[in-house]
């Protein structure tokens, strides 16, 4: 998984702070006790930010806080409608992040790392349905394919508010604490700079030679060597081939899938959480494990000239290479076949750093991979 810094929130025009928000309302109810009428929340919108993130916060618990009946907002029903209205057009709900985003961390999905198409949603890492006091909150923010966002175990309605209970911690948690224990339940990519370490990228074969058949991880000089070679392929039932050399063996073709190899309780969860290894299948559009794969195949295929690469024309390839990483995604499969591939090798004729420092150092070039935090990748 890639990390990745998407910074502040600059244009985007709404933010109720995750750590701020529990003083705003505690204030608000202090104050009010929920008697608004409609002239006080106009008052309150063109008021100071920290009213307006007040009754935004409110809106969020009337639009998503049927889980939370209480009383207290039904006051609230006739005099937020003007502000409902507001915030659920496009240039001022929730969805305003999203180019912000695409400009910060790139059209790439920030789970599977798959290129995204035009029609990206915004991905709410604490889902809002449950939790909705995080719905407009910048630092909930990411951005995901819809295999991501609907196919692991949990992603799709996302953790319920009595599972986050049960995973411990106070007895009538806050609505931050709940945030807190979503967000360190599993591995996220903006909140863990080392998810590339937690969750890395690895190739399997499909060892039909022996009984029981079974799915092997390769072992790693032979994941990146020079028999590995693309197959037959079918989008439709997302099956992959390739040439591979198992052990002593002469090479031979095997299904392969490139699987993410966890490392701790967190990556396996969130493995299952977002669904990220699931094989796809003919009744199903999830072509994520599929569309890794393949890039693992194109990688070892278009990193080998770098390998023969000498003082003289080490540099004009290494600008080959970047130029055709371009839209690609996948960062951690980039990374994990180099540093396969490449180990510490030095650039060639000196001038200091390694061939994957040379790779990586493109990771932040606006048409690659942008935000992605290099602190703890190879
Ligand atoms: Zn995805």
């Amino acid at each position: 998984m890639r990390p990745v810094t998407k910074g502040a929130r600059g244009t985007y025009p709404i933010d109720i702070p995750v750590n701020t928000l529990k003083a705003y309302t505690t204030a608000a109810q202090a104050t009010r006790r929920w008697t608004f009428t409609k002239q006080n929340v106009i008052d309150l919108w063109s008021a100071t930010p920290s009213a307006f993130e007040i009754v935004t916060g409110l809106l969020a618990y009337k639009t998503w806080g049927s889980k939370m009946q209480d009383d207290r907002y039904d006051n609230l029903e006739a005099s937020l409608g003007v502000l409902e209205t507001q915030l659920s057009s496009d240039d001022k709900g929730y969805k305003a992040a999203t180019p912000i985003l695409m400009g910060r961390i790139g059209k790439i999905c920030s789970y599977c790392e798959q290129v995204l198409p035009d029609s990206v949603e915004l991905e709410h890492c604490v889902p809002k349905g449950e939790f909705p006091y995080f719905w407009i909150t910048w630092d909930n923010f990411l951005l995901s394919c819809g295999s991501c966002n609907t196919s692991g175990t949990g992603k799709g309605t996302g953790p319920s508010r009595a599972t986050v209970k049960s995973w411990g911690g106070a007895k009538n948690p806050g609505e931050v604490t709940l945030y807190n224990a979503v967000r360190a339940k599993y591995v996220w990519p903006d909140d863990d700079q080392n998810a590339y370490q937690l969750l890395k990228p690895a190739l399997w074969y499909r060892d039909t030679h022996n009984v029981p058949i079974t799915w092997k991880q390769l072992d790693d000089a032979a994941s990146v060597g020079p028999d590995v070679k693309l197959g037959l392929v079918d989008l439709e039932t997302r099956y992959v081939s390739a040439t591979l050399k198992v052990g002593v063996n002469a090479a031979q073709v095997y299904e392969v899938a490139v699987k993410q190899v966890p490392s701790g309780q967190q990556a396996i969860d969130s493995i299952t959480y977002f669904g990220l290894d699931l094989p796809g299948t003919a009744s199903t559009r999830d072509s994520r494990r599929y569309m890794r794969t393949i890039e693992w195949m194109t990688a070892v295929f278009l990193l080998r000239p770098l390998a023969a690469a000498n003082a003289g024309n080490f540099a004009y390839e290494l600008e080959r290479l970047l130029v055709s990483l371009t839209g690609r995604g996948h960062f951690s499969v980039w990374a994990r076949v180099a540093s396969l591939m490449f180990n510490a090798m030095p650039v060639p004729g000196g001038g200091g750093g390694t061939i994957v420092e040379a790779i990586l150092n493109g990771a932040n070039v606006p048409t690659i991979w942008p935000g992605t935090d290099l602190t703890d990748v190879p």
